[in-house]
């Protein structure tokens, strides 16, 4: 016996199931089920993905396939009591495709199939209504040409609008049968000019045409395109789904719809959707005409409502989730011809899990999975109020999430004078590290210049701050202090607002809605924290960042960036002067100013992490960036220090790096200039011992920065110890602490073993672990790293998402090397890394303590460590991949167009 490539669903005769989705297609599967279960579906059957492979490989359909559909239509014809191409009931069928993935580029729906201008006519004597069956053929000729035969859509709305126009009608649903017959007929002709062959009449070659066009709609490069990016395998093939036709364009009785079991926006439980009365398929989608509220439907066919509501009902407690349906009454009958698990927003499914828990229906482990760790991304920011009307100015690189408005300013040193006292929005070609001051205090930041992991971007998301990055439409005239972007100017002061969650740049200010914590989203955290392994931290400078955090759930600091607190008000000057110094007097008189100010910045943390380790990171970035730039400046600055300009400016120099990153910063600092080290450590024990004289529990970790050498790390480490012992001797008490380093040069990675003779902890530093190991620099891959991406030459940005092959090897390897010397070494990782739901699910496979994270991607951290323990616990197979935003789904569209 051949093999099995057909199997036929509804009419009590089904033989596929929902299990066999590799098999029949997420649609193909949908239906043989739903006809399982007794929810009302048009019977037909399913050529199998098995052919598609068959085919695709070979060239030819496998032997058996050409008498299995044979035998399944006729089957069909039994079954609906219609005959295909019969010239009294025709029967008229859908093809359909359908992969176990939904994906774009895939054949779209043909209906009405087996139209000819015979069973035309047999359908209008069975119906009785002649515009029904002509408007049936129509959009048949149509559809096919246009999928099948590869005749633009566009030359038939023409037609139909010479036609509109000729009768002065201004809707398709005016247009009469005999304007419908006569439009099929010069439909036929278009095809004949276009593809100098007749339409198919012959319903069989119109069958096998629509299949053939199925299986070759795999291979678009669209549809190609998308599977690479997702990760999805060439080889799975889509089913082909031949379905009988029903009818929602048969009169007032009649229409079509879709439905959610459950609000896809909220998550709220009732039936969503919308209605059409007396149209078919795509038009609700369409938007050719306004459909109805759902809440309309119970009105106009109040006994098809009636079953949609028992339908949905059945179907969510069958999948045991949220159901997106489609269906068509068809003279007052239902029908179901679609059902899949609802795609939702973050919100609505955190509120959906958590209620199916409730309800029975889940267990916490299930709700916990349910939900997508990115997707809570979206409920920890402030949005633009839906409700309000806006005035795009243009839409550029959603980089960092949440909405803001302010007072547009141009300089960071405006901004940090003016958002002192109100809202301000900086505007910059790009930023740099010495835009720092004026980030700080602004609400958000747009960029003309720069991708997703420009400084703008990073230094946005570790702040929760919104941004939008590479907006360029957005023309900037500094010297007029204005810009213009969608044919506003905008001047400086004037108000603007950013969505960095959609990218939009939009004129004045406009109302933004506050992130609220529902008690949903808290139990669904709490059950996440009972599953993971991983701890979570947060990457915090500020006392005010490390609550926020603590209310997001961090566990303690991973990273606390001690240079920001120089940046701040007049502790420029003294660092300044500190840099500066030419004998070892004057720089400590410039240390003693900084002592305090640093003291007390780290007692805040230290009260606002009571009883939580936090990981102080010693200075790190290179001394020019703290300099005076251009004589101007640097004539200030000698003025305020009482030194000689001249000198001044040979100092500055000397600083002057052609790469800095790879230059003097991090603990070269602390070698070469003993003093801050030495500062810093007493800043942080003086402050450890005064906070605990007052009950907080400290649990100092201080960590030194890009070490490449056991030596270096030694030396550190024997200054902070020293400063430590000598506090502790003053003050006749003592704090518990650590001292360990990160791991972000390859060097250190190498010689992990060493290094860990000299430290109590490795935290991974994988932003410029991965620039080092790269050799790439991130503020310059910008201009490249996109179309790398694009191409395929590499996965995915690995700034975004771990290298794992490459970086994420030098991690397990020097975690292995570590904990070889200390096998009670603690490891995290502090990189932007830290809180990317697939790099945490690495970190835990490699058995990672912790990962550490901005502040807002704390929670996101702790449901992806829960899914990524969860997922190791269980042999099921990988969740389907995410679906991809829509913008991302544009830009396949725009690759594989040339
Ligand atoms: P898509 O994946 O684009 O939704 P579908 O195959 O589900 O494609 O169908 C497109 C539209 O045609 C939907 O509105 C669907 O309900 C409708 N449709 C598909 N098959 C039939 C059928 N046999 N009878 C009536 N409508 C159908
Ligand atoms: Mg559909
Ligand atoms: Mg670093």
């Amino acid at each position: 016996m051949a093999d099995r490539y057909v199997y036929f669903f509804g009419a009590g005769e089904t033989e596929g199931s929902k299990e066999m989705k590799d098999l029949l297609g997420g649609k193909g599967a949908g239906l043989a089920e739903m006809a399982r279960i007794g929810v009302p579906v048009p019977p037909g059957f399913t050529i199998t993905t098995e052919v598609c492979r068959l085919y695709l490989r070979g060239g030819r359909y496998p032997d058996g396939l050409r008498e299995q559909v044979a035998a399944s239509l006729a089957r069909l014809e039994r079954a609906t009591n219609k005959t295909f191409g019969g010239d009294e009931a025709p029967l008229l069928v859908s093809v359909r495709s359908g992969a176990a993935f939904s994906m774009p580029g895939m054949m779209d729906t043909i209906l009405n199939l087996g139209l000819n201008d015979r069973t035309a006519a047999a359908l209008a004597a069975a119906s009785g209504d002649d515009r029904f069956a002509f408007d049936s053929y129509r959009r048949f000729v149509q559809m096919y040409a246009d999928v099948v035969l590869g005749v633009h859509a566009e030359h038939f709305e023409r037609l139909i609008e010479d036609t509109k126009r000729a009768r002065g009608i201004s809707e398709d649903t005016d247009l009469s049968a005999d304007d419908l017959r006569e439009l099929v007929a010069r439909f036929k002709a278009l095809v004949r000019d276009h593809t100098r062959a007749d339409f198919p009449e012959e319903p069989q070659e119109q069958l096998w045409g629509a299949i053939h066009a199925v299986f070759g709609s795999w291979d678009t490069p669209r549809a190609r395109a998308y599977r690479r990016i997702n990760g999805i395998s060439d080889d799975l093939g889509t089913a082909v789904n031949i379905c009988s036709m029903v009818f929602g364009n048969m009169g007032s009785d009649s229409g079509t719809g879709v439905a959610f079991t459950r609000d896809p926006s909220t998550g709220e439980r009732r039936l969503y959707g919308e209605f059409l009365v007396n149209a078919q398929g795509e038009d609700v989608v369409a938007g050719i005409r306004d459909p109805l509220h759902i809440d309309g439907m119970e009105q106009a066919l109040p006994n098809s409502f009636h079953e949609l509501v028992e339908a949905a009902r059945l179907l969510e407690d069958h999948y045991r989730d949220a159901q997106d349906l489609e269906f068509t009454v068809e003279r007052g009958r239902l029908y179901l011809l679609q059902t899949r698990n609802a795609k939702r927003t973050g919100r609505a499914a955190v509120r959906m899990a958590v209620e199916m828990v409730d309800e029975g229906r889940i267990t916490p482990e299930e709700a916990v999975l349910r939900v997508d760790p990115g997707q809570l991304d979206q409920l920890l920011h402030p949005m633009i109020d839906p409700g309000a009307s806006v005035h795009l100015l243009t839409t550029a690189l959603p980089a960092s999430p949440g909405a803001a408005s302010g007072r547009v300013v141009f300089n960071p040193d405006e901004a940090a004078e003016r958002g002192a006292h109100e809202p301000v929005i900086l505007v910059r070609r790009e930023t740099s590290p010495e835009d720092f001051h004026g980030m700080v205090v602004s609400q958000g930041i747009l960029t003309c210049r720069g991708g997703m992991t420009s400084h703008a971007a990073v230094v946005a998301r570790g702040m929760g701050k919104c941004c939008v990055a590479g907006a360029g439409d957005v023309l900037m005239d500094e010297a007029r202090r204005q810009f213009s972007a969608g044919g506003t100017t905008v001047k400086e002061g004037d108000w603007i607002t950013l969505d960095g969650t959609t990218g939009r740049v939009i004129l004045g200010k406009v109302p933004t809605v506050e992130p609220e914590l529902t008690d949903d989203f808290h139990r669904l955290m709490e059950w996440a924290d009972g599953f993971r392994r991983l701890r979570v931290r947060t990457n915090a400078d500020t006392p005010n960042d490390s609550e926020v955090a603590r209310r997001f759930g961090a566990e303690g600091i991973g990273l606390c960036r001690t240079e920001h607190m120089f940046f701040e008000g007049d502790r420029i000057d003294a660092v300044r002067e500190m840099i500066l110094a030419e004998t070892g007097a004057q720089r400590a008189i410039a240390v003693a100013k900084l002592l305090p100010m640093q003291r007390a910045d780290f007692e805040g943390i230290f009260r606002a992490m009571d009883g939580l380790p936090v990981t102080i990171r010693l200075l790190d970035p290179p001394l020019h960036e703290f300099l005076p730039h251009g004589p101007a400046e640097i004539k200030d600055l000698a003025r305020k220090l009482g030194m000689d300009p001249v000198r001044m400016r040979e100092q500055v120099e000397r600083h002057h790096e052609s790469n800095p990153m790879l230059g003097h910063r991090g603990c070269r600092l602390g070698i070469t200039f003993p003093d801050i080290t030495w500062m810093q450590a007493q800043a942080i024990f003086e402050a450890a011992v005064n906070v605990q004289a007052q009950g907080v529990t400290v649990c100092p970790e201080i960590m030194i920065p890009l070490v490449g050498t056991a030596e270096e790390l030694k030396r550190q480490r024997k200054i902070v110890d020293e400063v430590a012992a000598e506090v502790f001797y003053q003050c006749d008490t003592r704090v518990d602490y650590l001292v360990g380093t990160m791991i972000e040069l390859p060097r250190a990675a190498l010689t992990a073993d060493r290094i860990a003779e000299h430290a109590q902890f490795f935290s991974f530093g994988t932003n410029d672990l991965t620039q080092t190991t790269f050799g790439l620099s991130r503020d310059d891959a910008g201009r490249f790293l996109p179309e790398y991406v694009a191409a395929g030459v590499l996965p995915d940005d690995p700034f975004q998402t771990l290298d794992v092959e490459g970086v994420g090897k030098l991690v397990d390897m020097a975690t292995r090397l570590g904990r070889g010397v200390k096998a009670d070494l603690k490891v995290g990782v502090c990189g932007e890394h830290g809180g990317d739901p697939r790099s945490v699910e690495f970190f835990h496979a490699v058995g990672l303590n912790y990962v550490s994270c901005s502040p807002y991607r704390v929670p996101v951290a702790r449901l992806a460590a829960a899914h990524a323990a969860l997922n190791d616990r269980t042999t099921e197979p990988r969740a389907a991949p995410a679906p991809v935003a829509d913008a991302e789904v544009q830009e396949i569209e725009a690759m594989a167009a040339d």
